[in-house]
């Protein structure tokens, strides 16, 4: 059966067409990255004529992803702790992620 989601832009819901699995990082202890296995599937949205992807951990805790070799879990904490005034070596040593990929992240 196809699983449908709501478009993360204009919540049409829209139809998985492919899905697959992937291996992320990500930051499951801290100071250091795991590989973790996730679920994608790529959606394709009718009102705004773009694919997008979802992935899925196994424990069930769904995102949109915009690519990457870093679950947006990862990336989601790695941003909380700069902005809580984290240097990006700290910010490195917590999480595991390279100073470079935190500012990058951070200027966008
Ligand atoms: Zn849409």
């Amino acid at each position: 059966m196809r699983k449908c989601v709501k478009c993360p832009r204009c919540r049409t819901s829209s139809r998985s067409h492919s899905t697959g699995k992937a291996m992320k990082k990500d930051t499951v202890l801290p100071g250091r990255l795991s590989k973790i296995k996730v679920t994608w599937d790529k959606y394709w949205c009718p009102r705004c004529k773009v694919h997008f992807t979802m992935i899925t951990h196994l424990n069930g805790e769904q995102y949109h992803s915009t690519g990457g070799q870093y679950t947006p879990r990862a990336k989601r904490r790695a941003l909380a702790l700069r902005k809580a005034g984290n240097s990006f070596e700290n910010v490195y040593r917590k999480t595991g992620i390279p100073p470079n990929t935190v500012h990058e992240w951070a200027s966008k």
